[in-house]
């Protein structure tokens, strides 16, 4: 079999992976870097479910997850918030190197040709709402400027000769190597028995949420040292955009946590900019989750908003994630019969009373007045995923929201008649990943092996995967 020995190798070609192969030969770092991704070059990752297609699971390599750009999907519009949204990060680093960090990550994510900086819109003071808001300042980028941003981060990976790129290559097992460093099975995405060796004294994982996983096996095979993850799961609410205009001005970003019947809930990805937001679809070969993006452009129809209760158990210990795969994603797949484990859709008043009156997406758009953001649903009593105690205090926060949110833009209809426009659409799935015991360099408790972005379990975002990946780089050139 083919040995290949490198200095370096990052698992992983989102914001974490690039950030730190770019500010590792910024620094002086001779290489060579190998920067390998299980997923597509950018141009080459449309999505069929933005088409209004079906998801066929792009040959287990998601699109939208996958590829140059990593969860950065080419083509889409994209927020970017700043600490302390990801408070466990910014803890981390202390506050001065975060700042520093934050003023770098920004400078990289920067197209060259495109001198005009990026403008953070500060929200209102905590408090000013009924809810807890989140507080953070935060920038939302139209599609064209990720395009742009995406196609000059690849030039500069590409004018690199340090860096050896390698697109549609999947890392499947690490070990440590008696002498030090790891030794790595590789293999072509589309093709596993294309095998071979890569020998690397230090290895970066930044796998994002396709790897996440893999990693989850890693991270205990190899030893590390990791508090076990608290994972979330829920739907999300598809309105029409007028409604949810009024929060969106408060913040880009509407993010609360409450406590309600002792379950603690959190909204995620508030996606109701300018042009309101779309449904996204987000691929793990077996089952399909949701996620949401904001759209910059064009006329808004719709917006949506996810809504996720902590998967605990009755004493109040975080659902393990074998409880996940064995029970939620199986119940999840038994919804539908024809696809199991693709999205469904549910009526809200129907999610609300846990039934299904209306059992067609014709019936749907007849009863909403409106055609979802995407089609490739079936539908379901998604209702029946929650227990009846997570299942009321999800209707009962989003009635409350919604009630707020009414009346922030001096909404026509009663609460009633709105939440008969409202789809429910499921499942979504948060924060699967351990949170890693990491150095503020993003070191692990294995010495060489670091994790950074999503893999390493302490914060979320694109600027928070750049940092990380840049903190990485910067303790690698000290050390090289
Ligand atoms: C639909 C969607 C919308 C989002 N919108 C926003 C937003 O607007 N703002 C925001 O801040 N955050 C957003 N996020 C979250 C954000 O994208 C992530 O937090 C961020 O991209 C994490 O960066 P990362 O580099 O750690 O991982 P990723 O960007 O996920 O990249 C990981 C890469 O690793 C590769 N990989 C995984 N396993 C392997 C393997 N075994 N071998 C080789 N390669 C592998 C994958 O193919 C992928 O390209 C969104 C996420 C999604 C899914």
């Amino acid at each position: 079999m083919q040995v290949i020995k490198t200095n370096a190798a990052i698992i992983g070609c989102g914001p974490a992976g690039l950030a730190c192969a770019l500010s590792l030969t910024q620094m002086g770092y001779k290489g060579p870097i190998h920067l390998l991704d299980s997923g597509r070059p950018f141009a080459r990752r449309q999505c069929p479910v933005d088409n209004q297609e079906a998801c066929h699971g792009c040959q287990g390599v998601c699109n939208v997850l996958a590829g140059f750009g990593g969860s950065v999907h080419y083509g889409d519009s994209i927020k970017l918030s700043k600490f302390p949204s990801g408070r466990r990060l910014y803890e981390l680093l202390g506050t001065e190197h975060a700042e520093a960090l934050t003023d770098a990550a920004l400078n990289l994510l920067q197209p060259r040709n495109d001198p005009k900086a990026i403008d953070f819109r500060h929200s209102r003071e905590e408090g000013a709402v009924p809810f807890p808001l989140k507080c953070y300042p935060v920038a939302t980028l139209c599609s064209k400027w990720v395009k742009r941003a995406i196609e000059d981060l690849h030039a500069r990976v590409a004018e690199t000769k340090t860096i050896q790129l390698q697109l549609l290559t999947q890392w499947r097992q690490i070990e440590r190597r008696a002498g030090g460093g790891f030794e790595m099975l590789v293999t072509d995405s589309l093709r596993s028995d294309q095998q071979r060796v890569l020998h690397a004294d230090r290895l970066i994982i930044a796998a994002g949420r396709l790897g996440s996983r893999w990693w989850r096996k890693q991270v205990r095979q190899l030893g590390l040292e990791y508090i076990p993850a608290t994972a979330s799961a829920g739907v999300r609410f598809e309105c029409p955009a007028s409604l949810l205009a009024g929060a969106h001005q408060l913040h880009p970003d509407f993010k609360i946590s409450v406590w309600r019947q002792g379950i603690k809930l959190k909204t995620f990805c508030f996606c109701a900019g300018p042009g309101g937001g779309r449904v996204k679809f987000t691929d793990y070969a077996d089952f399909t989750l949701l996620d949401g993006h904001v759209i910059v452009e064009g006329e808004p129809r719709l917006a949506n908003f996810g809504l996720l209760t902590q998967l605990r158990d009755e004493s109040g210990e975080p659902r393990p994630y074998e409880w996940i795969e064995q029970e939620l994603l199986s119940a999840y797949r038994s919804l539908r019969a024809d696809r199991p484990g693709k999205p469904v859709l549910q009526w809200y008043p129907d999610f609300c009373g846990r039934r299904l009156t209306c059992t067609t997406l014709e019936q749907f758009e007849r009863l909403t007045g409106s055609k979802p953001s995407v089609s490739d649903y079936s539908v379901a009593n998604l209702a029946t995923l929650f227990p009846p105690k997570a299942h009321d205090a999800l209707c009962e926060v989003f009635e409350e929201l919604l009630d707020f949110f009414r009346g922030l833009v001096h909404y026509p209809q009663s609460l009633d008649q709105t939440l008969s426009q409202v789809g429910v659409v499921g499942l979504e799935i948060e924060n699967m990943w351990d949170q890693l015991q990491v150095s503020p360099a993003m070191e692990t408790s294995c010495a060489g092996l670091y994790a950074c972005g999503d893999s390493a379990g302490v914060s979320q975002g694109i600027l928070q995967a750049a940092i990380s990946g840049i903190a990485a780089a910067e303790d690698l050139a000290i050390r090289a």
